[in-house]
């Protein structure tokens, strides 16, 4: 899509969004709920027209077709089976509202369902089929249409965590098989992180970053996509490096940058920044001259690893640290990162590499 506008009324919804999907590739729309992801698919679809701008399927603009001429499959939030009708009828249902004749319907349908390991369910009703037996007649009446590309529009948001999770893995699963070419939207960045070949974060209708999960995860575009993608929260913590370019002081301590690798610090001297460290990228400094030393202020400890909460004259730090390491409340800790983690954005936008 090239510079997508939308708006309702007065109200800007999507601001100039351009990107391109390429074919076979499980792109994720990710965003705080609000932001205009479900907006985006509908115009897509053509549930929506436009404001400004174009969109494109394999190289044929399609902003002005009607949506029943544009390729493309919907998946909604609910399967929205019919349970009156059979796994073969639910998945045949669309076909022959297309007039496809009853041969033809049975070849499509049983393709499908071996596709989708689904061929000894077909006798059975919606009510009759685990969630992700669900989920995949869904996703086979999409795929019996042959669209050109699949949109979902959170598609696990009704499911209960552990379902949540196995419906994941089953779904990258399918596409590693299938390879459909997939836009789906979710505001769970962990989902994104797992299914995304390429994530694009939105944010208030404008696009902030797209990119691997790799890159949106260690070189976050700006302290909104920085924030929002991981858990705990990356730290972001406001300061100002000196006239050298070398020492980032805030409002609890100071940091030593001279050691990073980065050497392009020294064209912020004397400005205001933000400092951003993921919580893994801390660790107890040992022996070493710490960078960062805070009261223990709380402990969530999750038997797997332990997230470790400090403040310092009002910086607040999460540190996550394994469970062998001891750590009570009220301690004092001595933090140290890796410099060339660290993170720095200027008003908001990224700065380093
Ligand atoms: P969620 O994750 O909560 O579904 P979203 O990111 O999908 O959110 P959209 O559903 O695209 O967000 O909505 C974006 C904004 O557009 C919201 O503020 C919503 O109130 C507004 N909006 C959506 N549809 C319409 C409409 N038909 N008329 C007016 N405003 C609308």
């Amino acid at each position: 899509m090239r510079e997508l506008s939308k708006a309702f009324g007065a109200t800007p919804i999507l601001r100039d969004i351009s990107f391109e999907v390429p074919e076979g590739e499980f792109c994720v729309v990710l965003g705080p709920s609000g932001c205009g992801k479900t907006t985006l698919l509908r115009l897509v679809a053509g549930l929506e027209a436009p404001s400004t701008g174009e969109i494109f399927l394999e190289g044929s603009r399609i902003d002005a077709l009607p949506p029943r001429e544009r390729d493309v499959a919907f998946v909604f939030q609910s399967y929205a089976l019919y349970p009156h009708m059979t796994v073969f009828e639910n998945l045949g249902f669309s076909l022959r509202l297309r007039g496809f004749s009853k041969n033809e319907i049975q070849s499509k349908v049983t393709e499908a369902a071996r596709l989708l390991e689904l061929e000894g369910q077909l006798q059975r009703k919606p009510h009759e089929l685990s969630g992700g037996q669900r989920q995949r007649v869904a996703l086979g009446r999409a795929i019996v249409r042959q669209p050109k590309i699949f949109l979902f529009d959170e598609p696990l948001s009704n499911l209960d965590p552990a379902l949540r999770a196995s419906m994941r893995i089953e779904l990258a699963r399918l596409h590693e098989r299938l390879k459909p070419t997939i836009l789906y939207v979710t505001h769970d960045q962990a989902e994104a992180m797992i299914l995304g070949e390429t994530i694009m974060v939105l944010n208030e209708g404008e696009l902030q970053q797209s990119g691997s999960p790799s890159a949106i995860y260690h070189q976050p575009a700006n302290t909104f996509v920085a924030r929002f993608v991981g858990h705990p929260q990356m730290n972001l913590i406001e300061g100002k490096l000196d006239d050298k370019g070398r020492l980032f002081t805030s409002n609890g301590f100071e940091l030593e940058l001279s050691g990073a690798v980065w050497k392009g610090w020294g064209t912020f001297a004397g400005k205001s920044l933000t400092l951003g460290i993921r919580p893994e990228d801390l660790y107890p400094a040992g022996a070493e001259e710490p960078w960062i030393r805070g009261e223990v202020e709380m402990v969530e400890d999750l038997g797997s690893e332990q997230f470790v909460h400090l403040k310092r004259e009002g910086v607040r730090i999460v540190v996550r640290l394994p469970v062998n390491v001891r750590v009570r409340r009220g301690e004092i800790l001595d933090l140290k990162a890796d410099p060339d983690r660290l993170h720095l954005f200027h008003h908001g936008n990224r700065v380093n590499p």
